[in-house]
């Protein structure tokens, strides 16, 4: 029997046929991506594996957004690729710039500091603009008003096995908020102070702070210190949400509050942590999924799903040796726990 009500299962008829089959009612989802001009030929590649394994029988439209206007032969590459609507966005420059309140010399010597001591994107302003517009601001873009679903893509990603179902329907159905597919231990040296910001958030709103969230995940005493776990790795990106969600008064007022701090610019704080926090702390723990069966790449690090007969049924092709789950850097093997689910069969005993 499958996990998902659902899902389409190898008996059913259309299994193999992926093209024209529709099962199940749409949702109104969309797949957004941040990119500039220069990544087209990288995106191009991840749409059209989104399109084979996915999206080809679905028609999800694409929303593509950016801090400078989008090229011609950006719209052309993209929107002859994507099988739902296309759609382009430009990002005002309040949610591209430093706020008021940065004090532009304390940031700069930051940047300096991590340059020397080879952080990586440490000197970065773009990286840190585009880690404070994931963190705070893409859900609310013009375009993003009308969904309530979103599945974030990256240039150079890869899917390696066709997804039978609606992962959109899925969230819906199991009332699901975040998603995700590799986690890891975050890069200290990019947050120190943020577990400190999140503190004083719980403080000030303890309204936000939900029982029978994941702080498990997060800590491993009681909340005192933050053991660097986060589902969205910082080198994955990989999401499928909730809009609805990240546009609550909740998340809204953590966002503020951790912007206000200023970590996006006197450290480097990234939007993998900022969201993964939030959803630890702002959701129940059944309101957070693992996607086992979407298979997915973002360098350096490979999702290759546990259980042969489920990598045979959905065609993948990723080598199950390059699965990071269950290895020691990986923070999944403690998301189980907190959850007490038990691992796929086969986590420790894989064949091939
Ligand atoms: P990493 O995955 O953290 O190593 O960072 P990436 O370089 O992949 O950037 C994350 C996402 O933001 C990707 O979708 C990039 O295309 C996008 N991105 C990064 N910097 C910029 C920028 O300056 N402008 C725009 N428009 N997109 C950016
Ligand atoms: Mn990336």
């Amino acid at each position: 029997a499958s996990q998902y009500p659902m899902a389409m299962t190898p008996n059913d008829p259309g299994w193999n046929d992926l093209a024209g089959i529709k099962e199940g009612p749409r949702m109104n989802a969309t797949f957004v991506t941040l990119a500039r001009n220069s990544d087209v030929w990288e995106i191009a590649k991840s749409i059209r594996q989104v399109e084979d394994r996915f999206n080809r029988r679905y028609n999800y439209d694409w929303v593509f957004l950016n801090d400078k206007p989008f090229d011609e032969v950006f719209k052309r590459v993209t929107s002859s690729l994507v099988s739902g609507k296309t759609h382009y966005g430009l990002i005002p420059e309040e949610h591209w710039s430093f706020p008021e309140w940065i004090d532009q010399d304390k940031a700069a010597k930051v940047r300096q500091d991590m340059k020397e001591r080879k952080i990586i994107y440490g000197d970065s302003v773009s990286y840190r603009h585009m880690c404070r517009f994931e963190s705070g601001f893409f859900f609310r873009q013009e375009l993003m008003m009308n969904y309530e679903y979103y599945w974030r893509v990256e240039p150079s990603v890869e899917l390696f096995c066709d997804v039978h179902y609606d992962p959109f329907r899925f969230m819906h159905e199991n009332k699901k908020k975040y998603s995700f597919v590799l986690s890891l231990y975050e890069y200290y040296e990019t947050i120190p102070t943020l577990w400190d910001s999140v503190k004083k958030f719980i403080k000030n709103h303890p309204e936000h702070i939900v029982a029978g969230n994941s702080m498990g995940f997060l800590s491993d005493d009681d909340g005192d210190t933050y053991n660097k776990c986060h589902f969205l790795a910082q080198w994955s990106n990989f999401e499928i949400g909730s809009l609805t969600w990240l546009r609550s008064k909740a998340y809204i007022d953590y966002f503020e509050s951790l912007d206000h701090d200023g970590g996006f610019f006197y450290e480097r704080w990234g939007d993998a942590p900022v969201h993964s926090i939030a959803a630890a702390l702002m959701l129940k723990k059944e309101e957070i999924h693992f996607f086992n069966d979407i298979a997915y790449y973002h360098v350096p690090f490979t999702h290759c799903p546990t259980g042969q007969k489920l990598r045979t049924a959905l065609k993948c092709h990723c080598n199950p040796d390059d699965n990071f789950d269950w290895k020691g850097y990986s923070c999944t093997s403690k998301y189980f726990e907190v959850n007490n689910m038990d691992k796929p069969e086969g986590w420790d005993t894989e064949e091939k």
